[in-house]
């Protein structure tokens, strides 16, 4: 039985959310036991026990430096990728000169870039334009085109989707950012841990990854930038000057352990894991489709991660259809925020009507999904979808 396909009494649990948050390797666990249970010491104490912290601390640099292309003294460790996502775009707006202010961000961020945007920009701090997408799902170059100008202080432009699953041509905007003076800041979250990501390929500046995502521990991540790119930078935290003054706080040593480990794992299997995840989430694709009618993908099937797909059953809501689902764990591309549903802006922002959006459906898989877990979700997907259309159909409330 796989790693996250449990059996709890007679019933056996698939998950299936993997973008959401990913279970943690079990070496990547003995990797950090004995920081949790030896390791003593604050990394900055300069007597032996914080020495060995540091040292610690220092390969697992090396390591998440090596999984996207950085150099090691360019990693700032912080909380995960939404305090790296706000630190690169709150930093920079803070450090930059008063001609240089616009942020320029795709319209299907992650909410911590999306909403930190706004933020600055409610508070006068920025001017934030949105880069629209196309119905694929990915960044129109031509509407980036014609929003950069000497004014544009970054781009902020995610590699991979978590919604869809779709990658943006992120080296293409780099370049374009890079020749308007601008700094290019990827989100790359989704992507370090499932398909190779090189930043000085990409021209990324300022990059985002998170270790819950890849297989690591929670709370914690990183954010990853070029000297230059980190002296544009005016730190969110402050305190006592670690990492390089941009992340004051104590450092949490297991977690980054952890999170090097899972850094180095990906960098060697995400290649072939990917090869695997892909003709499984291929195949569920494929049965769900070949058992119902109604069923559309959003987001370009020809560039998107291979472990994610995000489907749409027409006329059955998909708060409904996850519910029904149980024990498979999906997710709606839809958000429950203060009481008031709302459709997904990603899906929304690729042009599907809100109906659509409450219609659809993530399903992402992963390192510990078996072919057995895709058969019993394909079966319960078909039986729920069915079922939420029978109800809706006879008008009866949703189970
Ligand atoms: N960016 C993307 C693309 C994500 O998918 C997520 C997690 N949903 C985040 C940022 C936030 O990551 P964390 O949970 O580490 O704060």
């Amino acid at each position: 039985m796989s790693h996250c396909s449990r059996s709890v009494g007679l019933v056996a649990e698939i998950y299936l959310d993997y973008n959401a948050s990913a279970p943690l390797d079990r070496r990547v666990a003995e990797a950090m036991l004995p920081v949790l249970t030896a390791g003593v010491g604050n990394a900055s104490s300069a007597h032996r026990f914080g020495r060995r912290q540091a040292g610690a601390v220092e390969a697992a640099r090396e390591q998440v430096a090596a999984l996207v292309g950085g150099a090691r003294s360019g990693v700032v460790f912080c909380a995960g990728a939404t305090e790296a996502n706000n630190l690169a775009l709150r930093g920079a707006v803070e450090a930059a000169a008063p001609e240089r202010k616009r942020l320029l961000i795709s319209a299907t961020e992650h909410a911590s870039v999306r909403r930190t945007a706004r933020r600055l920009a409610e508070a006068g701090l920025a001017k934030v334009d949105m880069i629209a997408v196309t119905p694929g799902g990915f960044v129109d170059l031509d509407a980036l085109d014609g929003l950069l100008g000497p004014d544009v202080l970054m781009v902020s432009v995610m590699a991979a989707n978590s919604e869809t699953g779709v990658l943006n041509p992120t080296a293409e905007a780099a370049d374009r950012a890079g020749a308007a003076g601008a700094l290019f800041h990827c989100d790359a979250t989704q992507q370090v841990g499932r398909l190779p990501f090189d930043m000085a390929a990409v021209g990324a500046d300022l990059v985002s990854l998170s270790g819950h995502k890849i297989c690591g521990p929670g709370g914690v991540g990183a954010l990853v930038g070029t000297p230059a790119a980190l002296r544009r930078l005016t730190p969110v935290i402050e305190g006592g000057g670690h990492e390089r003054g941009l992340r004051s706080g104590s450092l949490n040593v297991a977690g980054i352990v952890g999170l090097g480990a899972a850094a180095g794992i990906a960098a060697a299997e995400r290649i072939t894991e990917s090869a695997r995840v892909g003709a499984l989430r291929d195949r569920l694709v494929r049965g769900i489709e070949g058992k119902l009618a109604g069923v559309s993908q959003n987001g370009d099937p020809a560039r998107r991660l291979p472990n994610t797909a995000n489907l749409r059953f027409d006329g059955a809501d998909a708060e409904a259809v996850i519910a029904n689902m149980d024990p498979v764990a999906v997710s709606a591309g839809s958000a429950c925020s203060t009481g008031a549903i709302e459709p997904s802006e990603v899906l929304v922002a690729m042009g599907l009507s809100r109906q659509a959006a409450f219609e659809s459906v993530r399903f992402s898989l992963g390192r510990y999904t078996t072919e057995a877990d895709i058969a019993e979700a394909t079966s319960r997907a078909v039986t729920s979808v069915h079922y939420v259309r029978g109800v809706i159909q006879g008008g009866a409330a949703c189970a």
